[in-house]
């Protein structure tokens, strides 16, 4: 089934065109400056290797997705003849709330539940119903099904999502863990789980999506039993530009001694802290990691080898506390732009953990990188397997989105 899989942000569209009967990728591509002066397109045939950049105005998500199908059904560029070759819409959501653990297909009253869900990710949301009507207006009559970034993290026991505040805010306004990355965390943990050879039921693994954002999950049994991400995408792991777990009263008082309103206390914590904060320079893995193997005298080498100890020390103690939480651990993966290509990062959290069960293969560590495929960098004596596994939400925001349609 050709499935187009779609990711709206508020001035941008990602898309991919996915045969789900072969995994085989058609083409993909980003509408970038959405209705912004400079709107442009990057398409990308994957058989015949073409890429094509192309300024067009786009006013809105309607005009970006006209501007794909155009892409997509061009006979130099495109890879389909007419848009009836492909049977259905796969949305990417970032917030389901709890209303969805699993991937829905769209109708007005999921779509007013989404709208419900709007207060958690206010700037998504919007972007995710603009993308909708887009599809609606240029494909209408097309099934539309909806991949929810949290559904995966539902599984969760109310101990491991209910925050110790007055329990009215939890029934007044849903203040609770959600978590997030839960496509790319059930992707990779169900492949290790494939990986381990034994049942599902009886698999203990840590995901480490370790990107610009982070979140570390513990899946027992297939099921998540904790994540590193909350409310929001702001808690857990030091980041790109987010702070992660701070100590909560750090909030008020900056705000007082800084003199600062609240969306300028959210913006530094989700703008203006994490690497790009500790090191003052860049929110960029590479560039760091090239400041820290130039040695102590580049002038960024002490603030980079710091983000990137906090980072590991981090990581450490997320998957200590949940092999502690699990009872035991069979695997630890890595994946996601830094997960799949440091070597640096995977070693550091990795050494000094024999006590758990890890020995890292530091030369497969060192050859993992770009990888398409997954890659074991333990030992073959380690206790506990870790993996380095390519992440793919597209595929299974693809996949959902063709077996919900041949349900209906
Ligand atoms: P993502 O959010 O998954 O796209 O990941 C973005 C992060 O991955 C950025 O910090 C990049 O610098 C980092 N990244 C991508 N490629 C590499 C690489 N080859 N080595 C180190 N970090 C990388």
């Amino acid at each position: 089934m050709n499935i187009l899989v779609v990711n709206a942000g508020s001035s941008s569209l990602k898309y991919q065109l996915i045969d789900t009967d072969t995994d085989t990728l058609f083409a993909k591509g980003l509408c970038d400056r959405i209705g912004i002066e400079g709107s442009k397109i990057e398409h990308k045939q994957i058989a015949k290797g073409i890429k094509v950049k192309k300024e067009s105005p786009m006013k809105d998500h309607a005009d970006a997705m006209k501007l794909v199908v155009e892409h997509l059904t061009d006979p130099e560029v495109g890879c389909i003849k007419s848009m009836d070759e492909i049977q259905a819409i796969g949305h990417r959501v970032v917030h389901g709330g709890e209303y969805y653990s699993k991937s829905i297909l769209l109708t007005d009253e999921v779509l007013e539940k989404i709208k419900l869900c709007r207060d958690f990710a206010p700037l998504h949301t919007d972007a995710h119903l603009m993308g909708f009507k887009g599809c609606l207006e240029i494909m209408p009559g097309k099934p539309q099904a909806l991949v929810f970034d949290t559904a995966f993290h539902q599984t969760m026991a109310p101990e491991a999502y209910i925050y110790p505040l007055p329990y009215a805010y939890y029934e007044k306004y849903g203040i609770r863990r959600y978590g997030m990355h839960g496509t790319s965390h059930r992707y990779v943990s169900a492949e290790m789980a494939k990986l381990l050879g034994k049942p599902v039921e009886e698999t203990k693994i840590v995901t480490c999506h370790i990107g610009n954002g982070s979140s570390v999950t513990a899946v027992k049994g297939g099921k998540v039993v904790d994540t590193s991400m909350g409310f929001t995408p702001l808690a857990g792991v030091e980041m790109g530009t987010r702070c992660g777990d701070i100590d909560p009263a750090i909030v008020p008082y900056l705000m007082e001694k800084e003199n600062l309103s609240p969306a300028e206390i959210n913006n530094i914590m989700n703008k203006k802290s994490g690497f790009l904060g500790v090191t003052e320079f860049s929110s960029d893995s590479r560039d760091i990691e090239d400041a820290i193997f130039a040695g102590p005298t580049d002038p960024n080498y002490e603030r980079s080898k710091l983000a990137v100890d906090i980072l590991k020390h981090e990581l450490k103690k997320y998957i200590g506390s949940y092999a502690a939480l699990m009872n035991g651990l069979d695997a630890v993966v890595f994946t996601a732009g830094i997960g799949e290509n440091s070597p640096l990062l995977r070693g550091m959290v990795c050494s000094d953990m024999e006590y758990l069960g890890i020995e890292l293969d530091a030369a497969a560590n060192e050859s993992a990188v770009h990888q398409s495929d997954a890659i074991r960098i333990s030992t073959a004596d380690s206790k506990v397997s870790v993996y380095v596994i390519p992440t793919n939400e597209e595929l299974v925001i693809a996949k959902d989105t063709a077996a919900l349609v041949s349900k209906n």
